[in-house]
């Protein structure tokens, strides 16, 4: 099938993108095909964020989205900023970036099915459960679009009866907008050499819950971060919990994949955290709905890549336009795509299309978008001088210096962070209590994880022996604790000695593996397409 624009991912980036082509073709009375491909089961099974959404770029795309229905009704009311200690707390000042006036509460996912809605509408192809595994490339080494995989392949990699061949969609441009660490984008990096120029791409997990509390400890929009306990001062990251409505309220935490300690385990820092004084309240008689993960872009302004190669471009979360300060790149994602929109648009109504739209990038520079992620880009890598140093340096950066400061500070691989197991402590975790606090594959279980058992793994290993010989002598098999969806086990194997037992049927998507691996051995590629979470309103 043959399209003007393909696009791989229907997350924010990629519903803005494909809303607005089609809002400028119908402007201009032209037909322009727009498809998008999606590995979720449906539009927003694979969407996992916090989320407060910043509505700048939705009031910029559907300036009507009241009027249209859109899920944004709890607007952010008080914000909070905590520094907890283990038995304690107090009160921040509230970093004015976490300033959340005029911002809402939203299930990310929510508003996604809605966004999708909204393209339908105008006449873009959405095709859910389908995942996009090879990128396509025409004779002069142009990117012309993406094969979806094959279904029906059985675990010795030889068809079964259900068979059925992946399918290639061809466009004059394709769109990548995979959200973090997208696996297409990884090997166009690579390809095309687009982050020759940058800094590292460096992440964090987040961890997030869904619960149903007691009226009297919900109050809708309320919005409460923390930093501190349970991490070390020398471990980034922290918490968030928002009040939505119907007595609903998500608690998350957040790592950055920086952390030295290989025993560290961020769904068990997360369990932890939720029994500290000054939050567990809230959970007092509360029924927990819903589990997910998923990595978030942490590298910001100096990590982003060349967004540009023939026939292409890069857009959302893939290409790393997340404000950490902010903890938002939902709003980012969507300018993004609209701009590569508007940019591909453009060059689409030419007589010769150029190969490249490099027109992109520098629209992009234009918009608010760059002056906001440029004014946040010493925020984060301030804090790999411990919790203490970035906190006093982000005040004098954001409000003296107003993020002009004549430097930049630089980021860092996660992959290269994590210590040998012999130069760290082991970190004892208390037990769940199956009511405040749980294990993993309980947690699995509410996420409504599913994958086609009798299928390849889609978490391959370059070398199978890596796993043993390296991550488990030197750094006692993190990937076994740093996987939110227990996917990783050391087991004993026959003979004696250990192997690595991979349970990709957990496989929550949340590419962390990918990540932190040390030796960088994993790689995340797709399952068959609609495997994976089935989140409802994450
Ligand atoms: C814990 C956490 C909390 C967050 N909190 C906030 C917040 O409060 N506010 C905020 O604004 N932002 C927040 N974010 C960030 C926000 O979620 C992202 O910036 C945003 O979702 C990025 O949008 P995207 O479209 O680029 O990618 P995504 O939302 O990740 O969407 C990508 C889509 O592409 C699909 N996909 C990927 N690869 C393929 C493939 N090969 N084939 C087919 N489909 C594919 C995925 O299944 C997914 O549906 C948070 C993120 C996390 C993890
Ligand atoms: S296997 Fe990798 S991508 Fe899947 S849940 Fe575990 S860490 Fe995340």
């Amino acid at each position: 099938m043959t399209y003007d624009v393909v696009i791989v991912g229907g997350g924010p980036a990629g519903l803005a993108a494909a809303i607005r082509l089609k809002q400028l073709a119908n402007q201009a009375g032209r037909d322009i095909g727009v498809c998008i491909v999606e590995k979720g089961s449906e539009i927003g099974a694979h969407i996992m964020s916090g989320a407060v959404l910043e509505p700048r770029a939705l009031n910029e795309l559907i300036p009507d989205w009241k009027d249209k229905g859109a899920p944004l009704t709890v607007p952010a009311t008080d914000d909070s900023f905590l520094y907890l200690t283990e038995t304690g707390s107090f009160r921040l000042p509230t970093p004015p970036q976490m300033n959340n006036h005029g911002n809402y509460v939203i299930s990310l996912g929510n508003l996604c099915r809605w966004l999708a809605s909204q393209a339908e509408e105008l006449g873009v192809e959405i095709y859910p459960g389908f995942a996009a595994a090879e990128v396509l490339y025409d004779e002069t080494g142009r990117v012309s679009g993406i094969a979806t995989g094959n279904m029906g392949v059985g675990k010795d990699g030889q068809p079964t009866p259900e068979f059925q061949p992946g399918v290639e969609l061809r466009a004059t441009y394709t769109l990548f907008a995979e959200g973090c660490r997208g696996s297409l984008t990884k090997t166009l990096i690579d390809r095309f050499g687009l982050a020759k120029e940058c800094d590292p791409q460096t992440y964090g997990i987040g961890i997030k819950e869904l619960w149903e509390v007691k009226p009297e400890n919900h109050k809708p929009g309320k919005v409460t971060h923390t930093a501190g306990w349970p991490l070390d001062s020398k471990t980034y990251g922290g918490s968030f919990l928002y009040h939505l409505e119907d007595n609903q309220v998500v608690v998350g935490f957040v790592i950055g994949l920086d952390y030295e300690n290989p025993y560290l385990n961020p769904f068990e820092e997360m369990q932890r955290f939720k029994t500290h004084p000054a939050i567990r309240g809230t959970f007092e008689g509360a029924r927990r709905i819903a589990y997910g993960a998923r990595a978030i872009s942490e590298g910001g302004f100096q990590s982003i890549p060349k967004l540009t190669f023939p026939g292409g471009a890069l857009i959302g979360d893939t290409a790393g336009f997340l404000n950490v300060p902010k903890i938002k790149g939902s709003h980012t994602a969507m300018k993004s795509g609209m701009t590569a929109a508007e940019a591909i648009f453009a060059a689409l109504g030419e007589d010769a299309p150029p190969a490249e739209v490099t027109a992109y990038p520098e629209m992009l520079k234009k918009t608010w978008l760059w002056d906001e992620l440029y004014t946040a880009r010493n925020i984060r890598p301030s804090f790999h001088k411990g919790f203490l140093a970035g906190f006093l340096y982000s005040a004098i950066d954001t409000v003296l210096l107003r993020g002009r400061a004549p430097w930049t500070l630089h980021n860092h691989a996660d992959h290269t962070a994590l210590k040998p197991a012999k130069d760290c402590t082991p970190i004892a975790y208390p037990k769940p209590d199956g009511k405040l606090t749980f294990d993993r594959l309980s947690s699995v279980f509410i996420s409504n994880t599913n994958h086609e058992e009798n299928q390849p793994s889609h978490l391959t290993l370059k070398d199978a022996s890596v796993p043993v010989e390296v991550n488990l002598k030197i750094y006692d098999g993190p990937e076994a604790r740093f996987c939110p969806a227990s996917v990783y086990e050391f087991v004993d194997a026959e003979g004696g000695g250990k192997r690595l037992q991979i349970n990709a049927q957990n496989c929550v998507h949340c590419k962390t593996c990918d990540i932190k691996d040390p030796t960088q051995n994993i790689n995340w590629v797709v399952p068959e397409g609609g495997g994976g979470p089935n989140y409802p309103n994450m």
